[in-house]
Order: structure tokens, then sequence, then C-alpha cells
């Protein structure tokens, strides 16, 4: 929806406009994957409008490629986002929806979707895919298989996928991955993930994980305040590993939490202070505005954290911060 406002398609109020065209290949088939938190997987019955909190409202595919030209080159977005299902056409509608906007524009493109050949990495590239994102969702191998893998009825594995990542890797020379928290897994299960995946040069984006009414999972077991503070020191944890400043094997967790980032209190300080560790993470140019956030509660902020929101950031933190 907020695409289509930056696109002056729709009538929409916004304080941040989004910076990245949002573009989900619409069917109305439900994919044939499962993934439990998905509100468009083969067993859902939530409105297939929605993935997580984002509202995605069929266009014309002509209309969006000719406004997206001029958006670009207005400098109103600087990135276009396609995300596909699973279904039996979605390679010819990928490749298609692809190439049209290629013809039309040098706007930079990103693709998410599951591990493929290496023929037809070659073709998204060739096409015109800058950035090609394969989404592991889960931080650990098991979650992964309760959540998108067999044992929720679907067609993924962690293997294939961590394999995908690394082939897509050398294709395009760089490869991305989306991590959603709040699934059941510990501090520690997902800042170990982001360390070795960083050390294989996989960019990390962060979501928190939304319930979407009708979608088969409902993973918010934890509470409201113990959720934020293990989203916030995540992403603080990420930003200190990616920035060189700490490193996975200095930190120390008691019972998964994360009780010690390994660096001196004012690193850690000058991070939050900052505020670039809570922004929104992944794809060059992406803020994502209102992906998974409610007004209450912003997740990942789709600019540079105020010195009022910092204050929240560091609340959100709580005890969390160490004293080195
Ligand atoms: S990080 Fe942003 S632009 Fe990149 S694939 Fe994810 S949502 Fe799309």
């Amino acid at each position: 929806m907020g695409t289509l406002g930056a696109l002056g398609l729709e009538l929409v109020q916004m304080d941040t406009p989004p910076t990245t065209a949002y573009l989900q290949i619409y069917t109305e088939k439900r994919c044939e994957a499962n993934c439990q938190f998905c509100a468009q997987a083969r067993g859902s019955s939530a409105d297939i409008s929605h993935i997580a909190r984002g509202m995605y409202v069929p266009a014309d595919l002509e209309t969006v490629v000719m406004r997206l030209k001029m958006a670009y080159e207005r400098g109103y977005l600087a990135r276009a986002c396609i995300q596909t299902a699973l279904y039996d056409t979605w390679w010819e509608d990928t490749v298609y929806l692809t190439g049209r906007i290629r013809r039309e524009s040098r706007i930079p493109i990103s693709l998410s979707v599951f591990p493929l050949n290496a023929e037809r990495f070659e073709e998204l590239k060739k096409i015109g895919v800058d950035e090609l994102v394969i989404p592991l969702d889960a931080c650990t191998p098991q979650l992964f298989e309760r959540i998108k893998g067999k044992s929720a009825g679907g067609p993924y594995s962690w293997e294939r996928h961590v394999d995908g990542l690394k082939r897509a890797s050398r294709i395009f020379g760089k490869v991305g991955t989306h991590l959603m928290l709040g699934l059941g897994e510990s501090d520690e299960d997902a800042v170990r993930i982001i360390s070795e995946l960083h050390k294989n040069n996989v960019n990390i984006a962060l979501f928190s994980y939304t319930y979407i009414s009708g979608s088969q999972g409902n993973f918010g077991e934890k509470t409201k305040d113990s959720a934020i503070k293990h989203y916030r020191t995540v992403q603080l944890a990420r930003h200190l590993i990616l920035e060189g400043l700490a490193v996975f094997s200095d930190m120390r967790f008691e019972n998964g939490f994360l009780v010690d980032f390994g660096v001196k209190y004012d690193v850690i300080l000058e991070a939050i202070e900052n505020g670039e560790a809570f922004r929104t993470s992944g794809c060059p140019d992406c803020n994502r505005p209102m992906a998974n956030e409610t007004f209450s509660k912003i997740y990942n902020f789709p600019k540079k954290p105020d010195d009022e929101e910092i204050m929240s950031i560091k609340k959100d933190l709580g005890l969390g911060i160490p004293q080195s």
C-alpha cells in the first residue's frame, strides 16, 4: 500500500514513505509451500493480500512498471523488491516482471526467492536482478524444519537453503537472507547464525515475527517486554559484528540470553546512541516502513531514530546492557 502511495497510485498518508518499491507477484493461488508464519501458505486461511503487516493491493502491471520508472528517475524510489510465491507459473511470471522493469529502467532490483539451480540463478542475473535474497527466516535448522521444512508440510530444507545461499553468492558476488526473530530462538541462536552468515559474505536482514490472523503459527509466547528486549539485543549484536566491533566468540550467554557483548561499555553506548543498529537492515535503500511494526512499537526504524526513540531503545534493552 505504501508502494502504491509512492507511485502516486493510491492516496496514503505516510510520515516516512518507502524508499524501495515492494512488489509481490499477484496470484489467487495459494503458495505450494506451507511456511507456518505466512498468510500466503497452502494451509493458511489468512487474507492473501497480506504479508506480515504489509497489505498488497493488486495493481495493473504495466502501470506499475511505468510509474516505477518515473519514481526512480525523480528520486522517490531507489530500488524495486520482488517477492514471489511457489505456484505453477512462478518462474515465467518472475522472469516477465523482472524483464519488464529492466527494459524500462535501471532501478536496482532485489528478488526474494527459494534456492534454484545454477542456470536459473545465471538467468536472473542476466535479466537484471542485482540482489538475490534467499530467506532462511528461522535461526536454527530445528526451527527451520518446524516452521517451513518437512514437519510443516513444506518442500524446503535448511541444508538446501544454505547451499543455495553459497551457490548464489558465487554467481551474484553477494547474497542476502532474511531472519525472522520471535519464532522461539534464543539470543545465542540468532547471534551465532548472524556471525556465521556474515563470515560467509551473506547480508542479513532482520524481521520481527508478526502474527497474521488465519495463518497457521502463533509463536508469540514471549511477553511483549522480553520480545522487544530480544529483538534489540540481536539488532545491537548484529551491528557490532558487522562493524567489526565485536565477535561472537567474545560474547557471553547464559541460558541463551546474551549477558555480555564482549566489548567495552562505551563502545556499546556509542553504538546505541548512533542509532544505526536499529534501522531497517537488508539490501541498500530498503527501509520497509511498517512492514512488521505497530504504531506503538517500532522494531526496524525506517529512518535514523531521534533522541526520544533512542531513549525508548535504551529502555527496551533494559538491564541487558552489560558493563564490560
Ligand atoms: S532487504 Fe528489503 S529490498 Fe532486500 S529483499 Fe528484503 S525486503 Fe526486499
